[in-house]
């Protein structure tokens, strides 16, 4: 377990020899330390970043080349994928198979990515067809020069691969300040990089806190781009720092995603993606389908198993076999989430099962699944994002009304509809006001496709060609003819 941060290829203590402490949230022990990067760290990894990007060879080496490495990244994150997923574990709670399709998605997003800086060399440029002759003129893609990704602790070898994988195909360099609360695999990009061979300066890793490393980072005029995930919050506060200097940014922020679900579907197929949509990862998701909209003529069957598959969910240690559902992924969130559920018994809704810490599992940051039901529209649990394995649930009478409720939230990050009758499914898709739509399912996602958030949701999107053109500017290259006439102020 590396504990140090890894800046222009050198692995050192912070400037300041401060740490912190790493805790497993499924006994809430301390059981590492890592350096505690502050302003001073992060002027020297953007000095690096600089550096490697104005004159190292990385922006300036093929597509083909940066493939190259960027497959060698894919490759050693597959190879030791069964030790960097019992690390997530650790540092962040989930059950192991989560873990494991975590790592296995960041080896295929470096992989794809190195596909796409390999097309690079061919796409980089365009010609743009003008209805004139006296001109040619070209669009070019370049890298948009040194990027600061700041990422939150849900998905944590999995965010920062979003980010990295395209940065670095694109030939950015960068600065990665991974969340204080899970530090650990995001450092091990350190060692990954430096096996495969990508030069010093290009990715370096500064672990900290919010507003002591990550605040420096987006303040920093050296830094061309800023790219998050996390809080609503931190966001706005990311885009005022950016506001200053025009950074370019991208902003992957909250979500109160509504799943849709019709009278004409089979209970039990209804069930199961409602379960996956708001208690895998224990609803630690940004795309949680948190609000359930039930078609009242499917309601009553649809709670009582729903209620019965909740009760049956196994909670646990992410080690143990066949468990569910782990520990949260800190005192402060296993904190935040019971006082939402307080908060949503005195606004009124139903608790209709969970709503308490496991009993034998007071050790750690444990929460029942929780499901309330006939949540008033105006309360703060139907409104805000909790960020934790509670589900809130109401009934509705017609598509038109199911639509308006979907869609009655600041956010707009996923939403997601299941009828067995498409027509109706594609009508409704269409009408969310989302930037992930799911039919017939909840949360499958793709390293091709398009990620991101409608509203306050965020800016951007990540993932497939938009995630690499995320680290691209577009120059415009024009030629005069000079056979061609001319003339303005020398005119004969
Ligand atoms: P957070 O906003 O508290 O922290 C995210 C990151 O920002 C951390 O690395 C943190 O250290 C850093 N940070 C905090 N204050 C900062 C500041 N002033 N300047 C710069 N950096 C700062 O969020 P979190 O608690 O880590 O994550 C939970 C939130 O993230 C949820 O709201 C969730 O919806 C959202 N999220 C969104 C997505 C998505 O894809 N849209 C994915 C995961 C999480």
């Amino acid at each position: 377990m590396q504990n140090q941060l890894f800046i222009n290829g050198k692995w050192s203590p912070a400037k300041s020899g401060a740490i912190f402490d790493v805790v497993d949230p499924s006994n809430r022990e301390v059981f590492h330390q890592v350096a505690r990067g502050g302003a001073a760290d992060i002027e020297a990894a953007v000095a690096a970043a600089r550096e490697a990007f104005d004159n190292g060879p990385w922006p300036r080496m093929s597509g083909a080349r940066r493939a190259g490495i960027l497959r060698k990244m894919g490759d050693e994150i597959a190879a030791r994928s069964n030790e960097l997923a019992h690390l997530e574990v650790r540092d962040n709670g989930k059950p192991l198979p989560e873990a494991v399709w975590d790592i296995e998605d960041t080896a295929g997003c470096f992989h794809f990515y190195a596909d796409l800086a390999e097309r690079l060399d061919n796409d980089a440029e365009e010609d743009i067809p003008l209805p004139m002759e006296t001109f040619t003129v070209k669009a070019v893609r370049e890298p948009v020069g040194v990027a600061g990704a700041i990422i939150p602790w849900n998905f944590p070898m999995l965010m920062a691969a979003w980010k990295v994988a395209p940065a670095l195909a694109a030939g950015c360099t960068m600065v990665l300040k991974p969340s204080e609360l899970t530090p650990l695999t995001a450092l091990e990009y350190g060692s990954i990089a430096e096996k495969a061979g990508l030069p010093a300066g290009v990715l370096n890793i500064v672990t900290g806190y919010g507003p002591e490393a990550g605040q420096p980072l987006t303040e920093h005029p050296g830094v061309d781009k800023l790219a998050f995930t996390g809080s609503v919050p931190t966001g706005s506060k990311i885009m005022q720092a950016a506001a200053r200097d025009i950074k370019t940014i991208s902003l992957e922020l909250g979500g109160k995603s509504p799943l849709v679900v019709f009278g004409d579907v089979e209970v039990d197929e209804a069930v199961e993606w409602i379960l996956f949509g708001i208690f895998w990862n224990q609803g630690e998701v940004c795309s949680a389908t948190s609000r359930v909209l039930i078609e009242e003529s499917i309601y009553p069957r649809l709670m009582e198993r729903l209620v019965e598959e909740t009760r049956k969910i196994k909670i646990g240690h992410g080690l143990e076999e066949g468990v569910l559902l782990g520990p949260l992924v800190s005192q402060g969130q296993h904190e935040k989430v019971l006082a939402a559920i307080e908060r949503g018994k005195a606004e009124g809704a139903t608790l209709v099962t969970g709503g308490g810490v496991p009993a034998g599992l007071e050790q750690g940051c444990y929460v029942e699944p929780t499901i309330f039901a006939e949540v008033p529209t105006e309360s703060w649990i139907w409104k805000e994002e909790i960020f934790g394995p509670v589900v809130c649930i109401r009934t509705f009478q017609s598509e038109e009304e199911a639509v308006r409720l979907a869609n009655d939230t600041r956010f707009g990050l996923g939403a997601a509809v299941m009828s067995n009758d498409l027509e109706r499914a594609n009508r409704v898709a269409r009408a969310f006001r989302a930037g992930i739509v799911w039919i017939n399912c909840s949360q499958p996602t793709f390293t091709e496709a398009p990620w991101g958030g409608y509203k306050q949701s965020g800016i951007g999107r990540e993932l497939g060609e938009w995630g690499l053109n995320n680290y691209l500017e577009t120059k415009q290259i024009t030629t005069y003819d000079r056979s061609a006439p001319w003339g303005w102020y020398l005119r004969e």
